[in-house]
């Protein structure tokens, strides 16, 4: 990890079906050089390494969800790894992936569940 950089909590969620790791979700700080810090949520293990930066107040509720560790407190977009209508945890291989390309630039990713439920896992 880069010097500055600290994970303040961290959660791996894991499938329910196959017990593999869906994902690592991570809160990281990082102290800027004028002393302000950055908050940073980061997802891996699902889809490649997605990070976004996010507000002091948002991050703080965060950290809050990610020490309980429940998948279903996460904001959608923090959480593509979970099926909020079977309230469980799925690995990549398990959800059914369609990736979807605009004029031949990649567009988004659709997942369907192993229940038949389908969302957007990536845009
Ligand atoms: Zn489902
Ligand atoms: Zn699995």
């Amino acid at each position: 990890m880069d010097e500055g950089k600290e994970v303040v909590a961290r959660a791996v969620y894991n499938c329910s079906l196959c017990g593999k790791e869906a994902a690592a979700v991570e809160l990281v700080e990082e102290k800027k050089a004028d002393s302000t810090t950055q908050r940073w949520i980061r997802i891996s293990g699902f889809i490649g390494v997605v990070s976004e930066v996010v507000a002091g107040s948002a991050a703080d509720s965060f950290r809050r969800h990610l020490q309980r560790g429940d998948a279903a407190l996460l904001p959608e977009r923090f959480a593509p790894f979970y099926c909020r209508p079977c309230g469980r945890c799925y690995c990549i291989d398990h959800w059914s992936c369609e990736v979807r390309f605009d004029d031949d630039f990649y567009d988004s990713t659709h997942g369907t569940c192993p229940e038949g439920h389908r969302k957007m896992l990536d845009d």
